[in-house]
């Protein structure tokens, strides 16, 4: 726990919220797949004094003066970068995934051009052109889809008809809920024949192509990764751009991260994604990621064994997908809040083909950077897989949720969030 010495003296009302989150944080289980905890040093970091400077522009090239050190941090984590995801460029500059991915759109196309991403109902983010979303006013969004929601397959020959038809300048392969491998060969092969550039979001699993437990875009050959640095990859809030090998589109990266749409870089985040990317860096972080998807399969066999439908028919990755609503009866925000009652902490969400609405939908996501983050293995994830569907399938039942919520709790006490992972 922080002490927060200095808050507590001049703010009593924000050190009460923080405390109250610590202890959020502590007593419950995290299984909100983007989620995870960081490292006292990246904390350190985030909460140094470079919050103090301004440093526009890039190393050795700024528009203020002062910058010795912030050339060195930025340069540090530009480094760690490059040698944890087999590129040749990153700006470590985007304040998040959102902004990583409208500098990347900005970066590469005119207003008005095309990109092919996912279909936001079969996995697809918000920031892939979402209608509510400025992006999708300024470019125009075509989609791919699984060509079977049971086996997560994607449909290559449906996604190639329409890269033909539209020839879009991205074709964009990520994803924030869904959980098998794709094919990022098939990727490149149509992005060749209709001249797109290919770009992998890896918001969500950038931790596991760091620790070599999934593939790498870049061994296929994609152009660009962006990514969140917060998610697997257990770094500060932020975002990444990676280049693997063209200094043209580099160049063009750096001019839309700024002065494009940002201004002064957030030296203290980067400072902590200098630390992060060095934790990733550390041997240890392959056993982390591995960890992470062996306690995924523990979580998928309980919810098969208890013939509970997983979207993709299972998982590859760090997330699961169930169909609560078909399996169960109980809808993906009913499951939310009984859940949440018993100290277990997910999402709601749309699964494909939803005949429910975004806030009332049929599923639930989750997954288990956090938990595995607390030192849990298969043994624990098959203890929680397990209380996770007694709770569903006694949401009304008060006593048996607060009997769960003992168990949860007993089980967060021996798995304290660790201060450090090297
Ligand atoms: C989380 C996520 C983002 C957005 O990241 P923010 O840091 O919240 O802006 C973008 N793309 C994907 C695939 C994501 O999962």
């Amino acid at each position: 726990m922080n002490e927060y010495k200095h808050i507590k003296n001049q703010d009593n009302d924000l050190y009460e919220a923080l405390i109250g989150e610590e202890k959020r944080e502590e007593k419950g289980v995290e299984l909100i797949p983007s989620e995870n905890y960081v490292s006292q040093a990246v904390r350190e970091a985030n909460g140094s004094i470079l919050t103090n400077k301004y440093a526009e522009g890039y190393p050795g090239r700024r528009y203020y003066g002062g910058q010795d050190f912030t050339d060195a941090v930025e340069r540090l984590a530009i480094e760690r970068a490059c040698e944890l995801f087999g590129a040749k460029y990153a700006n470590v500059q985007p304040l998040g995934g959102a902004a990583a991915n409208m500098a990347m759109y900005f970066a590469l196309m005119e207003p008005g051009d095309t990109v092919l991403g996912m279909d936001l109902s079969h996995g697809g983010h918000l920031t892939h052109g979402h209608p509510t979303t400025w992006i999708n006013k300024i470019f125009n969004f075509v989609r791919y889809k699984m060509k079977d929601v049971e086996t997560g397959e994607i449909d290559y020959d449906e996604l190639r008809k329409v890269a033909i038809e539209n020839k879009p300048k991205i074709i964009l392969a990520g994803f924030s809920a869904y959980s098998r491998e794709l094919d990022y060969q098939k990727f490149v092969d149509i992005a060749k024949e209709v001249g797109a550039y290919t770009v992998a979001d890896m918001a969500h699993i950038a931790g596991l192509i760091a620790g070599d437990v999934v593939k790498n875009p870049f061994d296929y050959g994609f152009d660009v990764i962006t990514t969140t640095t917060h998610k697997t990859l257990r770094g500060p809030r932020g975002g990444m751009i990676l280049t693997r090998e063209s200094e043209e589109i580099a160049k063009k990266i750096d001019k839309a991260v700024f002065p494009g749409i940002q201004g002064g870089p957030h030296m203290h985040i980067i400072a902590a994604k200098a630390v992060a990317f060095g934790e990733a860096l550390h041997p240890s972080f392959k056993d982390y990621a591995g960890q992470i998807l062996k306690n995924a399969k523990a979580m998928e066999k309980v919810f098969k064994d208890a013939d509970i439908r997983l979207l993709g028919g299972g998982t590859d990755n760090h997330l699961l997908l169930a169909d609560v609503y078909g399996s169960l009866g109980i809808t993906g925000e009913e499951a939310e809040v009984a859940l949440d009652e018993v100290g277990i902490t997910l999402n709601k969400n749309m699964i494909a083909n939803d005949t429910r609405k975004a806030l009332d939908p049929s599923g639930i996501r989750f997954g288990t950077p956090a938990m595995t983050t607390r030192g849990m293995k298969e043994a624990e994830a098959t203890k929680l897989a397990e209380l996770m569907i007694e709770t569903m399938k006694n949401k009304d039942d008060a006593d048996k949720k607060a009997e769960i919520k003992k168990v949860v709790e007993e089980l967060c006490t021996k798995f304290p969030v660790p201060d450090s992972f090297v």
